[in-house]
């Protein structure tokens, strides 16, 4: 353990992570307190009688006497209160900067504005599989803390932009930013900002996987550093992409060599391929073996709420992509089923709306004109929707989720595909993006 155990560690923010930081300080010997706006903030009760408490408001005196404050990744650090602790020179760092000085144990850093957790965790089962003690989480699952106690071989990390503003010299085995659209614009100010905060997760990297397809992944990094890519073209030598026969047969490829028809994995559309081959390259970096990857990724379904197929009424397929909460992901969902169902006449009712988190939602115009029948406006944006896609499609208002499945079913028919994917944030109407889904799969059980 390289920190020294004297002055406070004080953790700003409960929560999930929040706890786990408190916890994980406290069982290392450090004095800890805690503070949070929340009265009752979650996960109070789960933390050590003897880590000092200051609940319902986020307590400046406290911070101040801190000799660090770890941040949980939901408070934004341009708060007043932890910015005058920054003016006062104390260091405010995320949980992650606590995990890489616990360790010795090399991380595999995963962001990217989409497909962050379809990444981590089929990369996690490839790892598994492959016999790698390894231990999964972070922004996704298991706070990053949580996962010392397995005592493992490697760590496999979802990272936020949240996360990655606070942490510095990750030193990470390999390291990728799988995507960049827009998201998050209200908290990172604009795309400088959000792109610079994703970048830090190459300080210090070791290997890079990057994505040809979006130059703003590729990072700045000294030439001797191994740079691995993955694209959905053909790859040159060594690299990651795709091969396509004449037939239409798509191929996973390394190089010249072919290594899977796409038509073998459960996870469809273009998107899930790109993720795929990120996979593959990152596994690569970290020795597993081509063989079991292949493997793993032909057994994997995919998580819920990403694209989920729930079922098929009158020859229309219902799908659930609730962590559609941005415009990247939205229209991800919208090329990939609309793609694949206009050889049979069919259109996409795209379910859209919620809270807009500042994104520019002409970015939807194209793909709505070219591959949707009705976009369904929900939530409190929708009159920024509105406007913004006005005269690419049909659009409908409704007040409830459970009335927009309703429309969709009105204006579909056979081979047409009803879509939930938002690219929206959910709190207006929701708990979050999971309760949104789950309700879309029990209205969608309720048609008839
Ligand atoms: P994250 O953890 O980054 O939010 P998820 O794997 O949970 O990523 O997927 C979030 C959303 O992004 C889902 O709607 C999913 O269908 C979509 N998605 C998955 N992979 C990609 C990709 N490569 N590009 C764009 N969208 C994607």
């Amino acid at each position: 353990m390289l920190i020294q155990r004297g002055g406070l560690k004080a953790v700003a923010g409960l929560g999930i992570s929040g706890v786990s930081a408190v916890n994980f300080l406290h069982e290392h010997g450090y004095r800890v307190a805690v503070t949070d706006s929340r009265a009752n903030p979650p996960g109070h009760d789960k933390i050590a009688s003897d880590v000092q408490t200051s609940f319902g408001k986020l307590d400046e005196d406290l911070l101040l006497q801190a000799e660090e404050i770890v941040i949980s990744p939901g408070l934004d650090p341009q708060l007043p209160e932890i910015q005058a602790a920054l003016a006062k020179g104390i260091p405010v760092v995320s949980e992650i900067q606590i995990l890489r000085r616990a360790t010795d144990k090399p991380i595999v850093g995963i962001t990217g504005s989409n497909a962050k957790s379809t990444v981590t965790t089929l990369l996690g089962l490839m790892a598994k599989d492959a016999g790698l003690k390894a231990a999964v989480g972070g922004n996704l699952g298991r706070p990053a803390l949580d996962l010392t106690h397995d005592d493992p071989e490697i760590y496999i990390l979802e990272l936020s932009s949240f996360q990655l503003e606070t942490t510095s010299n990750l030193a990470a085995e390999v390291a990728v930013v799988l995507n960049m659209s827009e998201d998050h614009l209200d908290r990172h100010g604009d795309m400088a900002g959000y792109h610079a905060a994703k970048h830090r997760i190459f300080q210090g990297v070791k290997k890079v996987v990057y994505n040809r397809d979006d130059s703003l992944t590729r990072p700045l990094v000294p030439d001797v550093t191994p740079m691995q890519s993955f694209g959905l073209n053909a790859p040159d030598i060594n690299q990651f992409g795709v091969l396509r026969e004449d037939n239409g047969t798509l191929w996973l490829a390394r190089g010249r060599e072919k290594l899977l028809k796409s038509s073998e994995m459960y996870i469809q559309g273009t998107h899930n391929v790109a993720n795929a081959l990120a996979c593959l390259a990152l596994g690569e970096a970290i020795g597993l073996p081509m063989d079991s990857m292949l493997n793993t990724l032909k057994q994997f379904k995919g998580l819920e709420h990403r694209c989920e197929f729930v079922k098929e009424i009158d020859g229309v397929r219902y799908y659930n992509d609730s962590k559609g909460t941005n415009i990247g992901a939205t229209l991800a969902a919208i090329d990939g089923l609309g793609a694949a169902i206009e050889p049979q006449n069919g259109q996409v009712a795209i379910i859209l709306g919620g809270q807009g988190k500042g994104q520019d939602f002409t970015a939807l115009r194209n793909s709505l004109e070219k591959y949707a029948k009705v976009a369904v406006l929900i939530g409190e944006d929708r009159p920024i929707i509105e406007q913004a896609i006005q005269g690419t499609t049909t659009l409908l208002h409704a007040s409830s989720l459970k009335e927009a499945v309703e429309l969709c079913q009105q204006n579909t028919h056979a081979h047409d595909v009803v879509l939930l994917s938002p690219a929206c944030a959910s709190f207006d109407m929701f708990s979050g993006y999971p309760e949104r889904g789950h309700k879309f799969v029990e209205y969608v059980n309720q048609l008839n």
